[in-house]
């Protein structure tokens, strides 16, 4: 199974915008000397000492994974802004796709905002199914496709398109299992887990956690105990969930505490707050670590903390 990042941004898409890119340059033509541009390899050196706030981005889209089956069978997790970037990519392949299964953690417009720019919809060649336990899902989708809000509506669309309500024992994808768990969120969310054979992936974005949630019950420990690969809402500092109780988002060190936990594997902070630079996400990043170090004493790590960014291709095995 193998996954990607195409938006890991919370709320509201955020491109990196002019003074940003200023500010950039300007760091590191403060840090360049003579003998760095002497020659390729001088150069090249030079660039790959740079700190990674200055080089590359985390990314400004909002919620899309593309996770593909030992099959290559599709399947998206969430249609948010990086939906765009996922067909970008698929376009530089040269690929052909004709059938996608989508499901989607809830209807917040930041999860649902690439949706109408999904050009699958418009091929007649494309089977594309939604999943969610909601019974009204083809009714979202129905009222967030419509004129005044965007000018054409379900009936536009020339694939071949199904909704399919997600039963408590999950639905099976060419021989992966697909469970759905609801999760504390404004308007509620799910969390859904992909098993296929021995490898597992969960993601649980706008996920505020609660202390049910780390209750050792048969439900959490079937769905999240062992995950090799855990996308977990991480949005705040502990200041902020705190000061932003019940707004359905968890903190990067609630994050770290529930993945130990459970034993997960892997674990990638997601739906980053809009607010903050790729430098300060990068920091959050090492807090998490340092957070995981002294909790465990600095023994031997078992759990990789790793930011999500966008573009990143992460095979599960
Ligand atoms: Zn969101
Ligand atoms: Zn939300």
């Amino acid at each position: 199974m193998l996954a990607r990042f195409w938006g890991v941004r919370g709320s509201s898409a955020t491109p990196l915008n002019s003074e940003e890119i200023r500010n950039r340059i300007a760091a590191v033509i403060h840090r360049v000397k003579p003998l760095d541009l002497v020659s390729s390899r001088a150069r090249n050196q030079f660039l790959s000492a740079l700190p990674e706030f200055l080089f590359s981005s985390v990314g400004g889209n909002t919620s899309c994974i593309e996770v593909r089956l030992m099959d290559n069978c599709v399947i998206i997790l969430d249609c948010g802004t990086g939906l765009r970037e996922f067909e970008k990519a698929v376009r530089k392949r040269k690929e052909t796709i004709l059938e996608y299964h989508i499901f989607l953690s809830h209807f917040h417009y930041d999860h649902l905002s690439g949706l109408p720019y999904f050009t699958a919809l418009f091929n007649p060649r494309c089977r594309i199914t939604f999943y969610s336990p909601e019974d009204q899902l083809e009714n979202y989708i129905d009222d967030f496709m419509r004129k005044p809000y965007h000018p054409v509506g379900l009936d536009a669309f020339a694939a071949t398109v199904h909704f399919q309500k997600i039963p408590a024992e999950g639905v099976d994808i060419h021989g992966a299992r697909i469970k759905a768990m609801e999760r504390f969120h404004p308007d509620k969310t799910y969390a859904y887990r992909i098993q296929e054979g021995h490898r597992s992936l969960v993601y649980s974005t706008d996920t505020e956690l609660r202390p049910e949630d780390f209750d050792k019950s048969p439900e959490n420990i079937h769905f999240f105990q062992g995950t090799d690969m855990l996308v977990l809402d991480s949005q705040y500092t502990l200041g902020e969930a705190i000061n932003k109780y019940s707004w359905g988002h968890s903190s990067y060190s609630m994050a770290v505490d529930f993945a130990t936990a459970f034993m997960v594997k892997r674990l990638f902070l997601f739906h980053h707050e809009p607010l903050y630079s790729d430098k300060d996400l990068l920091g959050m990043e090492r807090s998490a670590k340092w957070y995981y170090r002294r909790m465990t004493g600095g023994k031997k790590s078992q759990l990789k903390i790793e930011l999500a960014k966008e573009g990143h291709e992460i095979e599960i095995s």
